[in-house]
């Protein structure tokens, strides 16, 4: 089998290299198209149409998610890999995380694979392309996964551009909490004893928040503002509101962050009288990387030329891939565009994500994630192994 593997490896890199300059006009054209969450109509549908016409099944706007979509190939008697793109971008900065080069990386896997079970002799898979909006705080990834999406699927991968190489990137769970504290309005000069100050339980909340920060962890990260202070000096506000992000290397640290700064809320509302009510509006799991297929994608990607320093480990934000990594064996390697100044969302990195070398290193992870499900396909023990270790990882 082994050499049959290094076969079907070549025809995917052999395929992949034939099309390179399509796959490259396709990201530079949703480059020059920045959209944003769930607004990405241009990129959905020149994503949706160029994997149509290369003999995809696609099912566009799928689960009702109107910029999502679906595509698969092969057979759905072998197991099921799936392959991630994410197309959204940045208010103002245009593609400042490089998402059009996700799509690139996962389109050019995609047709790499396709060639690969399209091999005469070529072991039985199910080729899932899923096209996930809204990556930048809007969570698509979560609406597909409460959709189901991600049921019949048994492993997910995508890669991300970024100043460095690393197949294990640490990223931060995130939950994202609105706040609005509810107060009595009146004259603040002439009956201020009528009111109740909803400015004051907000601002009772920012520094509550500021004193916990004294025995967070190192690694903890809370941040916030007041986006409703009031209406006019003159009236003792009757509604604040706060927009906060809590993120901790775990959900788990993430729940114990959250009951702290919960009793911040609730001191404060209790100190003026205030009653709050709490909006959770998006929660990013952590990514949890499958070790055999990082291993895999490790190898592979070594195979083709990426060289893996020893960075240190910060970790970079917070994606919904952590999300779908506690439903399905999954990895989320960053690999290099640029000199490794640029760092993500900044205009430095908008431009680096249309560059010959910033294409041309994508197509080598797209290459290396095609070599990683040849790997699975080819030996069902491998993906036994990923399965075990999913069961006591999540
Ligand atoms: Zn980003
Ligand atoms: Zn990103």
């Amino acid at each position: 089998m082994a050499d049959f593997s290094q076969d079907l490896k070549a025809r995917a890199t052999t395929e992949i290299e034939k099309y390179s300059q399509d796959f490259k006009k396709i990201s530079e054209e949703i480059w020059n198209n920045p959209e944003l969450n769930y607004d990405e109509h241009k990129a959905h549908a020149l994503l949706a149409n160029f994997l149509e016409g290369k003999g995809f099944h696609v099912e566009r706007s799928y689960l009702g998610i109107q910029t999502a979509f679906k595509a698969t190939f092969g057979d759905n008697t072998g197991p099921n890999v799936c392959v991630i793109c994410e197309y959204d971008a940045l208010p103002d900065i245009g593609h400042a995380c490089g998402h059009n080069l996700i799509s690139e990386a996962g389109i050019a896997a995609a047709l790499g694979i396709k060639a690969a079970l399209e091999t005469h002799g070529a072991p039985k898979g199910l080729l899932t392309v899923m096209g996930t909006p809204a990556e930048e705080g809007g969570g698509g990834k979560i609406k597909l996964i409460d959709k189901g999406a991600f049921e019949n699927i048994d492993v997910a991968m995508m890669v991300h551009p970024s100043p460095g190489n690393i197949v294990r990137c640490k990223t931060l769970a995130l939950v994202s909490l609105e706040v609005k504290f509810h107060g009595k309005a009146a004259h603040a000069a002439a009956f201020p004893w009528e009111g109740i100050n909803a400015l004051d339980a907000a601002v009772m909340t920012y520094n509550n928040i500021s004193v916990l920060r004294q025995q967070m962890k190192p690694t903890w990260r809370v941040h916030g503002i007041i986006s409703n202070g009031g209406a006019k000096p003159n009236i003792i506000p009757e509604l604040t509101k706060m927009e906060y992000y809590l993120r901790a290397p775990t959900r788990n640290e993430v729940k114990d962050l959250y009951g702290k700064v919960m009793a911040c809320y609730e001191a404060a509302a209790k100190a003026t009288g205030c009653t709050f009510e709490m909006t959770e509006t998006v929660f990013y799991e952590d990514v949890v990387s499958n070790p055999t297929l990082s291993d895999l994608y490790k190898t592979n990607s070594t195979h083709l030329g990426v060289v893996y320093e020893d960075l240190p480990e910060v970790p970079l934000g917070s994606t919904d891939m952590g999300n779908v990594s506690y439903v399905v064996p999954s990895i989320h390697p960053v690999y290099k565009i640029g000199d490794g100044s640029q760092v993500n969302h900044t205009r430095e990195f908008t431009a680096v994500s249309n560059t010959p070398e910033a294409h041309q290193n994508t197509l080598t992870v797209a290459k290396a994630m095609s070599m990683t499900v040849v790997d699975v396909l080819t030996n069902p023990a491998v993906l036994e192994q990923i399965k075990k270790e999913f069961a006591t990882a999540v």
